[in-house]
């Protein structure tokens, strides 16, 4: 997949459907496992201030460009992606996949009554997916419920932890699964069990989608101040005012 960097991540530049054809001859039809990151301004922004979490998330194979925010800094600051590519979107034709081709898939995060209604629908839309697994996302034992996925064998892993629990989890444990397709995916569970409503089609068409949520979630708007922080934060940067990542790090090995 081409790629784009755009504030130190390279972001996989294309769209939805070039992206699962990708996914699916490279990864899924070889059971070939992958980490997948939806980073959007929030994410983008909590990325650019903890190094930890830099190192994290650009281990993935593939960093999606999950939020009209990226892809605008994208192009003020001469890296331009093509598209949005929604972590929900994403989740959906995974969906599609797995029904197709009669693939396993684990599913974690979310309230305990919020995944229930996700796996009733997956069972009655998606009636081949093999349902490897499940657990709801309020577990203290995370290394128990790595565990329970790696002796599932599953061929995709959803992991609906919101961030930067979600990546930190898939970085810690996904080699117990390596064939296994993780993705994290934030508040799509809530979405796809209808416990919340995604924005209108001509919101997510205008780029809107960010209202949307602050509209419905006003206590959000704390958090939503994350996106324009992040706005400025890559502008800053990209006009070499300021940076956000240390120098490389010393070999310490080195000076022994
Ligand atoms: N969640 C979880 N365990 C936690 C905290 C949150 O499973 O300890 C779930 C929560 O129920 C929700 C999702 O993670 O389904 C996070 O949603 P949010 O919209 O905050 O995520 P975002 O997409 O903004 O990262």
């Amino acid at each position: 997949m081409q790629t784009e960097v755009v504030s130190n991540l390279s972001y996989v530049n294309g769209d939805l459907d070039e992206f699962i054809s990708y996914m699916n001859q490279h990864h899924i039809s070889q059971r070939r496992g992958a980490m997948i990151a939806t980073v959007n301004p929030e994410i983008g922004y909590a990325v650019m201030k903890d190094h930890a979490y830099h190192q994290v998330v650009s281990s993935a194979d593939y960093v999606l460009p999950d939020g009209v925010g990226v892809v605008l800094m994208s192009r003020m600051t001469q890296s331009p992606l093509k598209s949005r590519i929604a972590g929900f979107d994403v989740f959906m034709s995974m969906l599609d996949l797995a029904n197709k081709q009669s693939k396993r898939i684990f599913l974690y995060g979310a309230k305990k009554e919020v995944l229930e209604a996700v796996k009733q629908r997956i069972d009655t839309e998606y009636p081949n997916v093999v349902l490897a697994g499940s657990c709801d996302g309020y577990q203290a034992d995370k290394r128990f419920v790595a565990k329970q996925i790696a002796r599932s064998k599953p061929d995709m892993v959803f992991v609906a932890l919101g961030y930067p629990n979600q990546e930190n989890f898939i970085y810690e444990y996904r080699h117990l699964f390596p064939q296994a397709v993780c993705i994290g995916l934030g508040g799509s569970f809530d979405v796809f069990s209808g416990t919340v409503k995604r924005a209108p089609r001509w919101m997510i068409k205008t780029n809107t989608e960010w209202l949307y949520r602050l509209i419905v979630n006003p206590w959000r708007w704390k958090r939503m101040l994350n996106i324009p922080k992040y706005a400025f934060a890559v502008l800053k940067e990209s006009k070499g005012k300021k940076r956000y990542y240390p120098e490389q790090v010393k070999d310490q090995t080195k000076q022994l």
